[in-house]
């Protein structure tokens, strides 16, 4: 059956919210369609984005460094010490990325962790309606 493990004894789950900046007017607008139950969650996101959706949707997320700046690399060593439960990262297959190894290195802890990764819209909807049938 489908779930998403939670790592720690909470009740709450640990998400992170990522967009590169192609895909960060599509993050703003999923977030927006989905912030009530965005809003059960302890929410943290890389700079840019966490201070977007803080900004433009008042949501209550705990930022980290920008990902280039460090950020995706402070998500990986979260999932690493099984501190995050699920990853939102919205990549943009559309442009290089100048931290392209930290993208990577994020994305292959999320799977050596199995991790609940949604790399675009469509899987994250699928995370969120989980969660909302699960009632969290
Ligand atoms: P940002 O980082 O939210 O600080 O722009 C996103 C990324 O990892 O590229």
């Amino acid at each position: 059956m489908f779930g998403i493990k939670k790592r720690n004894g909470d009740d709450i789950y640990r998400l992170a919210l990522v967009a590169h900046d192609g895909k960060k007017p599509d993050m703003l607008k999923w977030a927006k369609q989905n912030a009530k139950t965005l809003n059960k969650f302890k929410l943290f996101g890389t700079g840019t984005t966490g201070g977007m959706l803080k900004k433009e949707l008042g949501l209550s997320i705990k930022t980290l460094k920008s990902g280039p700046l460090g950020g995706d690399a402070q998500l990986g060593a979260m999932i690493s010490e099984e501190k995050l439960d699920c990853l939102i990262f919205f990549i943009d297959p559309l442009s290089s990325q100048p931290h392209d190894v930290d993208v990577k290195s994020l994305t292959r802890l999320a799977v050596l962790y199995d991790t609940a990764l949604a790399l675009n819209e469509e899987t994250a909807d699928a995370i969120i309606e989980h969660m909302k049938r699960k009632r969290l």
